[in-house]
């Protein structure tokens, strides 16, 4: 059936794609070309249950269409079925409040977006344009993440600063994860009925983490700011402190204000206080082997995390559900037991047996009988968000 959506997303030095059929029920071929603009760079097909890597002579994003491409061709049966390309766009500024079909202004649009995202929209912009050189004929759609929550109110979204700069700059809080929290709202609505009406409190934790309050379906506060640098300790980013830390580190380490900030940003969050790692797996293995930086760490992660969660609950009228979203929200049930033992005060609570049971990749109510908040473990699909956008906005 011709019905397969190719959903691409382009970071600085990756590109991550799938096709998805079915109205993005089934993915087709997903993969991943990584360490691009290195000499080591590779792509991985993953395509029924089996991976396939091939090296990429030259690592760039151009390249690695180029193999997706080639390797349509040789599978031309899915090369038929495409009807779109859905791009995720990092950041869309005030320009974009909704997903759009691309046009020369769109890609016009997202490059003058880049000075808030320098790594990411440039290589979107890239992409695109590599995609509708190699598959001329295909309408080509834009989902940004920071579409959702341009519904946020201005004393939410304006930072205290002079009004000149948001006037002048357009500095102001964006948020990020937008397509994530969509689709967790509208999935929450199929679960859990009249949930749409209601206020939701969501925790999007992958080594990038945020929260976010949906109001009514629509996003009313986020946690990340101008950049995804605010808000959670995350696995390399420090997330909200005293900006005056920047001055002080800068001066202390004799390096710039941008080398300073570049620490706050790779080298903090998770791995700066543990030492050992960014990645939750493995200090959940460290701490249980009795490390206490490990156990530090990933309970200042959730201190952090329930502080957050609180923050943008101020904008609800009540906190009717709570879900645990991305890789460390979906699989880490010793974060989710913390960061709710912190939320008691809220009446959240979960059923500990519950929640350790959880199926890994299934959605899940780890409620406990006590708790005014329904509390549900859910898993993310951007994947399957761009592919319904992408298809939605071609019919049209
Ligand atoms: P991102 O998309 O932001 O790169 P992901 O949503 O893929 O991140 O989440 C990655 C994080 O999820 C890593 O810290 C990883 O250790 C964590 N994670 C994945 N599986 C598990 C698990 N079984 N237990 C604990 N943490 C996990």
């Amino acid at each position: 059936m011709k019905d397969s959506i190719l959903v691409i997303n382009c970071g600085s030095s990756s590109l991550k794609f799938a096709i998805l059929a079915n109205a993005g029920q089934t993915t087709l071929v997903e993969g991943i070309a990584d360490r691009l603009g290195s000499s080591e760079s590779s792509i991985t097909f993953k395509y029924q249950e089996k991976k396939s890597i091939v090296m990429l002579d030259e690592g760039n994003h151009k390249n690695a269409v180029t193999q997706v491409k080639l390797w349509l061709s040789a599978h031309s049966d899915i090369e038929h079925s495409l009807i779109g390309i859905g791009h995720r766009v990092v950041h869309g500024g005030e320009a974009f409040t909704k997903s759009v079909l691309i046009n020369q202004e769109v890609i016009n649009g997202i490059t003058d977006c880049s000075k808030f995202a320098p790594l990411h929209n440039p290589a979107h912009a890239k992409g695109i344009e590599v995609a509708f050189e190699l598959f001329p004929g295909l309408p080509q759609v834009a989902v940004f993440d920071t579409a959702f929550h341009q519904t946020l109110a201005p004393e939410q979204f304006l930072y205290p600063i002079p009004m000149s700069f948001y006037r002048e700059h357009h500095f102001r809080k964006y948020g990020f994860h937008g397509t994530s929290y969509r689709y967790i709202s509208q999935r929450l609505a199929q679960i859990s009925l009249g949930s749409d009406q209601q206020g939701v409190l969501v925790a999007h934790l992958g080594n990038g983490a945020s929260t976010c309050a949906i109001n009514h379906g629509q996003s009313s506060d986020t946690s990340m700011g101008i950049t995804p640098l605010e808000g959670l300790m995350m696995g390399t980013r420090s997330g909200s402190l005293d900006p005056s830390l920047i001055s002080f580190i800068s001066h202390a380490e004799n390096i710039s204000a941008d080398e300073a900030l570049d620490i706050l940003s790779k080298k903090s969050g998770l791995l700066g206080v543990s030492e050992i790692s960014n990645d939750c797996r493995t200090l959940e293995e460290a701490m249980a082997s009795g490390d206490q930086r490990a156990k530090l760490a990933l309970d200042m992660f959730a201190a952090r995390t329930a502080k957050h969660l609180v923050s943008v609950a101020t904008t609800l009228e009540s906190i009717d559900h709570l879900v645990f979203t991305g890789g460390i929200g979906e699989n880490s049930s010793y974060l989710r037991q913390v960061i709710c033992s912190h939320l008691k005060a809220l009446n959240i609570n979960i059923d500990s047996t519950l929640n350790e049971s959880a199926p890994r990749g299934a959605e899940y109510d780890i409620t406990a009988n006590n708790s005014n908040t329904t509390v549900w473990v859910i898993p993310t699909n951007e994947e399957l968000m761009i592919a319904l956008d992408t298809i939605s906005l071609i019919q049209h």
